[in-house]
């Protein structure tokens, strides 16, 4: 089996290296790529690369993902998140290939308390989350075999993270306000990697698994409860910080104002993945331990 994968170097992209290196010949790309384009903003070299190598599965976690950015560099947000996923859709239903991707809880208008089920109605709230819904609405209008994965608050123990830059400010400062209005569950590239490659293998069996999942960890927490187990564990692992887990300030959205608007209901309802492809989906704590693990006893 051959497996195209864009977006090798992203959080997703990197630990699906990993999750997808066992399934057959994999070919994995970032927009720097030579010998076969990687670049989603280049929509000829991308076509060429997938009818030249002629992939099974077609893995896309490549994707614009600057949310603030992306209010005012429309145009590319709907390049990367939209036009090339049409793209991408319409060649894996010409080669008759497996398309994977990934969407975001942003599709959704975030009221309410109720974790998103798949179904209900989407209302993003910025352009980010406009391109996503144009790239998922894009593969289902094209109408290939695909797999849709909605996540949330993700994060890889590789590169810049929520977790590392709260345990800089809480070494710096000595005192620090998190936002405690908004609510999801952080959820692994990891998880999210070992899903996909388990979902891809379930789905090239029996085709009729395709369609669209939200995939996030177990449980939810606000940003604030988030930061408050990030400095738990690392008072556990012996780490020095001038702010203390309990001494975290709970902010409210308006007092930290961003260029686009945040959902406050980022929680995701996960019954149909779990059901689909017999799945239990571990607490979020528990992923967030581990990266936590990687990060402190480097
Ligand atoms: P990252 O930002 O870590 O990775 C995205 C990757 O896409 C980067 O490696 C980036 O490369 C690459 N990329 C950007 N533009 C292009 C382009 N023109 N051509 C090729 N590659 C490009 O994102 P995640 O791994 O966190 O996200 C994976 C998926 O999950 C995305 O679809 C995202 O929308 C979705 N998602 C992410 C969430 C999050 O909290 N991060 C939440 C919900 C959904 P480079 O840096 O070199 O530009």
């Amino acid at each position: 089996m051959k497996i195209l994968l864009l977006g090798k170097d992203g959080q997703v992209g990197w630990e699906l290296q990993r999750s997808l290196a066992g399934l057959g010949q994999l070919l994995a790309l970032n927009s720097r790529s030579h010998e076969y384009c990687g670049d989603l903003a280049n929509l000829s070299g991308l076509a060429e690369t997938v009818r030249r190598f002629a992939p099974d599965v077609i893995v896309n976690a490549a994707a614009y993902t600057a949310v603030d950015k992306a209010e005012s560099e429309r145009e590319q947000a709907f390049l990367v998140n939209a036009q090339a996923v049409k793209l991408l859709a319409e060649i894996a239903a010409e080669q008759r290939a497996l398309l994977v991707h990934y969407s975001t809880d942003y599709v959704f208008p975030g009221q309410g308390s109720a974790p998103w089920r798949e179904q209900d109605a989407v209302g993003p709230l910025n352009v980010y989350g406009e391109s996503k819904l144009a790239g998922e609405q894009a593969i289902l209008a094209v109408g290939c075999t695909s797999l849709i994965f909605r996540t949330c608050w993700v994060y890889a123990a590789r590169g810049n993270n929520f977790a590392r830059t709260m345990l800089r400010l809480a070494s710096e400062r000595d005192s620090l306000g998190v936002i405690d209005d908004q609510f999801g569950a952080p959820t692994g590239a990891e998880l999210i990697a070992d899903v996909t490659a388990h979902a891809i293998v379930a789905t090239l069996r029996k085709p009729a698994l395709a369609g669209v999942y939200h995939l996030a960890a177990r449980g939810e927490t606000s940003w604030c409860g988030y930061a408050r187990l990030v400095l738990e564990q690392a008072a556990a692992h012996g780490i020095a910080l001038q702010v203390h887990a309990e001494q975290v300030k709970p902010l409210t959205t308006d007092a930290y104002p961003t260029p686009a608007k945040r959902p406050a209901n980022s929680r995701l309802d996960t019954q149909k993945l779990q059901e689909a492809f017999a799945l239990t989906l571990p607490d979020w704590r528990l992923g967030v331990a581990r990266m936590l693990t990687e990060i402190l006893e480097k």
